[in-house]
């Protein structure tokens, strides 16, 4: 391992190399422009510190059902800078991310999503954060209005929601993010099926640092992340990193049980001394029916979920396969990967 405290402090040289992961779905329309723009950007970032780095794009491509993968073919013919790693099927972004991120191997990683919502210009601070100690550079949208208020409510409510159920995130940062070799090895280390990146790495620990940006519209196409993808992501983060659902069930359980003991004591009571009473009583026998019923398939169903997702875990599907990877006049056939 590297050196414990000094190296976290003292100053790093510029990289001597940095890959950058793109997943993409559906983005035909926007490579062409955002793989250009970045190397533009990162050579001129390169030359005005006069340092010398290599620099790679690693273009995923998530089993899009567009013309993604001859762009990026198109696209490495065009940069040599260019790789293409394209999936099996589509696995979810969260998984491309985490194939492109198996594939890098430079002194630093940065992810990005294809469309340019992300300022590029914080790269530039990324890696002045690295130059500085920082293992992990999170890029955070300080102003989101060019989100729809959709997009931008569910967003707001999300991290809420995680923040009162104890989870460590970091507020308003998605997957825009710089990561140096040592913290991509420590990913690479976690094994589990249920990936919530930005979650899983808050938990790593490391020198960490902050970079605002605002959020720029899509330069082109349309977002993949239907509201049933953001549910998904959603539910993936909060089970996979709380068990307090669980312990909702139980309170809610004895919360349950103590009334309805009161209840019993009610309906004895009123059987020894008021036998009227408890006649016309259809509702108080139906409410605590339905109450309860609902109750216990509420609880029956988070639980579900946990098992469903243990279930997931234990059979140790591998979280992607490569199916082809490209760069400049080579291409190859990738076999099976390992459990990445
Ligand atoms: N993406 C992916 N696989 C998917 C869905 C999305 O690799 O199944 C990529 C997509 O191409 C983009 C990034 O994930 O680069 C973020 O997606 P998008 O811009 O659609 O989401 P939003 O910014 O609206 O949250
Ligand atoms: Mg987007």
């Amino acid at each position: 391992m590297t050196l414990p405290e000094a190296s976290a402090t003292s100053r790093r040289n510029f990289p001597a190399s940095i890959d950058i992961v793109i997943p993409s779905y559906n983005e035909a329309a926007t490579l062409p422009i955002t793989a250009p723009a970045i190397i533009e950007f990162l050579q001129m970032v390169i030359a005005s510190e006069g340092a010398s780095c290599r620099l790679r794009l690693i273009l995923v491509d998530d089993g899009s059902r567009d013309e993604t993968w001859a762009t990026i073919c198109a696209l490495t013919r065009e940069f040599p800078e260019v790789t293409g790693l394209k999936l099996a099927r589509n696995y979810g972004h969260q998984n491309a991310l985490l194939a492109g991120l198996a594939h890098a191997n430079a002194e630093v990683t940065i992810s990005i999503d294809a469309d340019l919502q992300d300022d590029l210009a914080a790269m530039g601070s990324m890696i002045e954060r690295y130059c500085e100690g920082a293992e992990i550079v999170f890029g955070v949208r300080e102003e989101r209005t060019a989100d729809r208020l959709f997009k931008r409510a569910t967003a707001i409510g999300f991290y809420r929601f995680m923040k009162a159920i104890k989870i460590d995130l970091v507020h308003n940062h998605a997957d825009y993010r710089l990561m140096s070799r040592k913290a991509i090895e420590a990913l690479m280390r976690h094994d589990e099926a249920n990936l919530f990146l930005r979650g899983l790495i808050s938990t790593m620990g490391f020198s960490t640092a902050v970079v605002t940006y605002d959020r720029a519209p899509r330069i082109a196409g349309e977002t993949s992340y239907t509201l049933r993808k953001m549910i998904g992501l959603a539910l993936t983060g909060l089970l996979a990193f709380s068990t307090i659902p669980l312990r909702l069930i139980a309170i809610t359980g004895l919360i349950a049980s103590l009334i309805s003991l009161c209840v019993a004591f009610w309906v004895i009571a009123s059987t020894i001394f008021n036998r009227a009473y408890i006649v016309p009583g259809w509702a108080s026998i139906l409410l605590p029916i339905s109450l309860f019923a609902s109750l216990q398939m509420l609880s029956a169903g988070i639980i579900g979920e946990y098992v469903g997702r243990i279930y997931l875990e234990v059979k140790r599907r591998p979280r992607f396969l490569v199916d082809r990877v490209e760069s400049g006049a080579e291409t190859s056939n990738e076999a099976a990967q390992p459990r990445a």
